[in-house]
């Protein structure tokens, strides 16, 4: 019988999986990042702070970053901002229409020459072994069909002594606060979805996609089995999202 994953709340085939995911990133590229503003009220700001914060990119001295799935730039161009003049950021994301964006958006900010967008897949990155001081993906690696594999490339691409950092959506586990954000999350979210975006069943996909993610504990366990030392992860916001961080030493 074929392997199978989820789609959201779907059991699909795998190697279907990526297909249905890039058409709801192809759906929803251009209004990405006021939809994201909107669902999370702000808060993945804070959240993509907290991200950079833990990098730590040096203000003096080379430091490379990749992002993983990085979309339509945020954490590259945090990245770029917190760090010194040799700074340099890779943003690989499988999707044309989000990096047509990114690099728009760098084109923009006057960061074309320090950042680079690299069409390719989390499961099979275009690049050299032990070329990253950091790896970073940010609510991406739920949508990637083999999470394993893509852990995998992330350690591959690190140097000895580089560090992988995850922010995903996460349990919530602040009673009270876990049945506002079901209602939140099924309600309001498609309904802004439709109204936005002009596409509910994509964002139903993001919801759903969220309560199939393994548990922050899994998820630790997921990163140690990959071979990173010194696993850890941080709660925020009362567990919507986690940070978790490892490290190839
Ligand atoms: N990291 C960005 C951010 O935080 O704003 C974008 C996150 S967006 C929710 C998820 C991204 O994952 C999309 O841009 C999508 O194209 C990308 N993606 C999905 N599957 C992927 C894969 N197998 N390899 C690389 N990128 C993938």
């Amino acid at each position: 019988m074929a392997e199978s994953t989820h789609f959201g709340s779907r059991d699909v085939p795998l190697e279907d999986k990526q297909g249905m995911v890039d058409d709801v990133f192809h759906s929803v590229a251009r209004r990405y990042d006021l939809m994201n503003d909107l669902m999370s009220l702000g808060l993945h700001r804070a959240w993509k702070d907290a991200l950079v914060t833990a990098v730590n990119p040096p203000k003096s001295g080379p430091f490379a970053l990749l992002d993983i799935a990085g979309g339509t730039g945020d954490i590259a161009f945090r990245v770029i901002d917190a760090g010194g003049a040799a700074t340099r950021a890779t943003v690989c994301d499988i999707n044309t229409d989000m990096l047509d964006i990114g690099r728009a958006r760098a084109a923009a900010r006057g960061r074309g020459e320090v950042v680079s967008f690299i069409e390719a897949n989390a499961e099979a990155l275009p690049f050299a072994d032990k070329r990253f001081d950091a790896a970073t993906i940010a609510f991406g690696i739920r949508n990637v069909p083999r999470i394993e594999q893509a852990l995998a490339e992330a350690y591959r691409v690190l140097k000895i002594g580089g560090r992988f950092l995850c922010l995903e959506f996460s349990a919530v586990d602040v009673p009270g606060l876990d049945r506002l954000y079901d209602f939140y999350s099924f309600n309001v979210i498609p309904r802004l979805g439709r109204v936005v975006a002009g596409d509910a069943e994509s964002y139903r996909y993001l919801v759903e996609s969220i309560r199939r993610f393994p548990n922050p504990q899994s998820f630790a366990a997921m990163l140690r089995t990959t071979g990173f030392a010194r696993v850890s992860f941080q709660p925020l916001s009362g567990g919507i999202v986690a940070l978790h961080s490892g490290w190839r030493l």
